[in-house]
C-alpha cells in the first residue's frame, strides 16, 4: 500500500516521542514533500486507515496499546530557504536546533529563545510554542498548509494564534515564512547559549519528558500549575516509572521504565490535587489514544 514511500510497519512508538513510551504503530510514514503527504492521506482515506500527523513527538503521549492507523511523521521535510529582507522559509520537519544553527550562520536573529526545545517548526507553529516571554507567532509572516487535498497560504492573522493555540491543528502545516532580523552571528550564538543554559538549569532536559504538562492559566494574576504543584510538595511523587520532576514541578519525567498509563495516571492525580484547591487545569500535552482518529487533513 505504502510501498512507494519511506515507511515502517509495526514501528515502536517509543522511538517517536520524547517521553519514550507507547506501543506499536501499524505504520509510520515519512513523506518528503506535500505531494507525498497528499498521496498518503488519500491512500489512508480510501482504505479507512486513521491517521495522525507527527512532528518530533515532544508533546505527544502515545498509548501503551499503540496506534492501529498510520502516523504521518514530517521529520523528513527539511528545507530551509533564505529569502530577501531577512525572511526565511522553513519546511515543517526542520527541528529547532538545526534551524537555530542555520539562522546563526546566516546572521538572522529572533528565534534564539526556542533553542533547546526538541520540536519541529511544524509542531511548534501548531502549538504556538513559546518561552521566555516570546511565542513563535511573533515571527510568522505566512504558513503554508494542506487541507482537503489543497494547499493554502495563511497569513499570520488567519492562524488564530493565542497562548499555546492556533487553528492549524486540523491541517497539515507544510512550511512557514518567518520574519527575522539581521544580527552578528557571535551575538546570536551568545543568545542561543544563554537560553539553552537557562533551560538546562531549570528543566530536567536530561530525562525523557514532554515539557510542561499543564498550561499556565492566563488570569490576572496568572496561575502557574507548576508553582502550585511545588507548593503542595508533590515534586518527586511517582506512579510506576513516571515521576513529577524534582527539578521542575511542571514536568513529568520517565525514570526509565514508565508506561503511558503511569504517565496518564500521574497527570490525573495532579489534576485531582489541583482541583481540590479549586484550580482546574488544561493539559498542554496531546494524548493520542489507540481508538482515536488523530487528524484527517
Ligand atoms: C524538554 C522539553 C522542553 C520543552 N519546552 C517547551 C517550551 O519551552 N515551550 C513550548 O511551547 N513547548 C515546549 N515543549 C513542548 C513541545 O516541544 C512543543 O509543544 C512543540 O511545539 C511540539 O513540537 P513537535 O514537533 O514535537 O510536535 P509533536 O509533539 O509531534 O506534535 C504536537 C501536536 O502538533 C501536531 N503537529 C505536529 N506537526 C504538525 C504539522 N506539521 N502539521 C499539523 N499538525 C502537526 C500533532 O498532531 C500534535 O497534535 C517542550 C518539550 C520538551 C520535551
Amino acid at each position: 500500500m505504502f510501498e512507494k514511500f519511506d515507511f515502517i510497519e509495526n514501528a515502536d512508538l517509543k522511538d517517536f516521542s520524547t517521553m519514550k513510551v507507547g506501543g506499536k504503530a501499524k505504520y509510520i510514514i515519512f513523506p518528503k514533500n506535500a505531494d507525498e503527504i497528499k498521496k498518503n492521506l488519500q491512500i489512508c482515506r480510501k482504505n479507512d486507515i486513521k491517521t495522525f500527523i507527527l512532528g518530533n513527538g515532544s508533546n505527544v503521549l502515545f498509548d501503551d496499546k499503540g496506534f492501529s492507523g498510520a502516523i504521518i511523521c514530517l521529520k523528513k521535510m527539511q528545507d530551509i530557504t533564505f529569502l530577501e529582507n531577512n525572511v526565511v522559509e522553513v519546511s515543517a520537519g526542520v527541528n529547532l536546533f538545526a534551524l537555530n544553527m542555520a539562522l546563526c550562520k546566516h546572521g538572522l536573529s529572533g528565534l534564539e529563545f526556542c533553542y533547546g526545545i526538541p520540536a519541529t517548526i511544524g509542531g511548534f507553529l501548531v502549538m504556538n510554542g513559546g518561552c521566555f516571554e516570546h511565542e513563535i507567532c511573533e515571527f510568522v509572516q505566512e504558513v503554508k498548509v494542506l487541507k482537503n487535498d489543497r494547499i493554502f497560504v495563511l497569513k499570520a492573522e488567519d492562524c488564530d494564534f493565542s497562548y499555546r493555540h492556533s487553528n492549524l491543528q486540523n491541517c497539515v502545516v507544510l512550511s512557514a515564512k518567518l520574519q527575522l532580523f539581521a544580527e552578528k552571528p557571535d551575538k546570536i550564538k551568545q543568545n542561543m547559549d544563554f537560553y539553552l543554559n537557562l533551560k538546562r538549569e531549570k528543566q530536567p532536559c536530561e530525562m525523557p519528558s514532554l515539557g510542561s504538562v499543564f498550561k499556565v492559566i492566563k488570569t490576572k494574576p496568572e496561575i502557574h500549575p507548576a508553582k502550585l504543584i511545588d507548593k503542595m510538595h508533590l515534586k518527586g511523587v511517582k506512579i510506576g516509572g513516571a515521576e513529577v520532576s524534582t527539578k521542575h514541578a511542571g514536568f513529568i519525567v520517565n525514570c526509565g521504565n514508565a508506561t503511558s498509563a503511569d504517565v496518564l495516571n500521574l497527570i490525573v492525580f495532579l489534576e485531582q490535587k489541583l482541583a481540590e484547591i479549586g484550580v482546574n487545569v488544561e493539559r498542554e500535552i496531546v494524548v493520542l489514544k489507540e481508538e482515536q482518529n488523530g487528524q484527517m487533513a
